[in-house]
């Protein structure tokens, strides 16, 4: 029988796991409390497939099938055979409790209740929901989700070892290549990305440089494909305070994880990246 997902939020990230996992030849189940939301994400969904098409990396017939995979659904009722539910939806906890909540009482008692977030605690998610916490795992993609290839798994101390195992094995049937750390706040990713960022604004704010040297410096030097400042951009720069705060609360040093003072201005001014049109850079042009 062919694996049934269910992905929760069809926003920037879940429109992103549907379309590789119905690729990767998955039955998906799309979900989302927003019919515009659906809407949009199966006209991504098209545009993306068409695009495969044209550039001759699938034929016209398993650009069909691929979509024929998808379905698109405004509730989890009609995904209640799915192995797997991925949560993706707005980075909130009292959203993701209460999704969390609704999906173990729908899903299967077998299946797997993943969530894609950057910064929230898995143990506090499946603390929510008590008896099914040994099925609650994270499982951190990467955007945009089709391109990037890591998937990086949080194992919190309640996740079993046969959820660990199960995600593995479907991050990697979705062509991608999955690597695990423990539930710590930040994970490996945001705890080591995000104070080289927020380093960066402080180089900025200190009058160390520019953003245009600081970015060519670290690009050149470190060979990233691009700088911190530029990354920030793309990430948001609310997203990045959001997460400088939660390294902040969670790990204890009071000036360490401190949001910069330079990033703060800028997010309280609006300036919050490409998402608004400026940000540490002018997009407007
Ligand atoms: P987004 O704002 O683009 O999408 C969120 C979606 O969740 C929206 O479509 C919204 O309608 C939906 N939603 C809200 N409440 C819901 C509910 N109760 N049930 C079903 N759907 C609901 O957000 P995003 O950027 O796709 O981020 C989603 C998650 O992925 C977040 O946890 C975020 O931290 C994480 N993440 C984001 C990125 C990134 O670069 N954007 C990278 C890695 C991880």
């Amino acid at each position: 029988m062919a694996e049934v997902i269910s992905v929760i939020g069809a926003g920037t990230m879940g429109s992103g796991i549907t379309i590789t996992a119905a690729s990767a030849g998955i039955e998906v189940c799309q979900v989302d409390v927003s019919s515009e939301q659906l809407d949009r994400a199966r006209a991504y969904h098209s545009k993306t497939i068409r695009r495969n098409v044209e550039k001759e990396r699938m034929t016209q017939d398993e650009a069909d099938a691929t979509l024929s995979r998808i379905q698109y659904s405004n509730s989890h009722e009609r995904s209640g055979d799915s192995s797997f539910a991925i949560e993706a939806a707005t980075e909130n906890i009292e959203i993701k409790k209460k999704i969390f909540g609704a999906m173990a009482s729908t899903y299967s008692p077998d299946c797997i209740l993943a969530t894609n977030t950057s910064s929230i605690s898995i143990t506090e998610i499946g603390n929510s929901i008590g008896n099914a916490a040994d099925r609650v795992i994270g499982m951190h993609f990467f955007n945009p989700v089709p391109v990037m290839k890591l998937v990086e798994v949080i194992k919190a101390p309640a996740t079993s070892d046969e959820t660990l195992a199960r995600t593995i094995e479907l991050s990697e049937k979705m062509g991608k290549t999955p690597i695990a750390a423990n539930d710590h706040p930040g994970f490996v990713s945001n705890r080591v990305l995000m104070p080289m960022i927020n380093e960066a604004f402080h180089a900025w704010n200190d009058g160390v440089a520019g953003p245009e040297e600081i970015d060519g410096i670290m690009k050149l030097g470190c060979a990233f494909p691009m700088g911190p400042l530029r990354l920030a951009d793309l990430i948001g720069l609310d997203v990045c305070r959001d997460i400088m705060l939660v390294l902040h609360e969670g790990l204890g040093h009071p000036d360490k994880y401190a949001p910069c003072a330079k990033l703060l201005e800028l997010v309280d001014a609006g300036h919050l990246g490409n998402k608004t049109g400026r940000g540490v850079y002018d997009y407007s042009s």
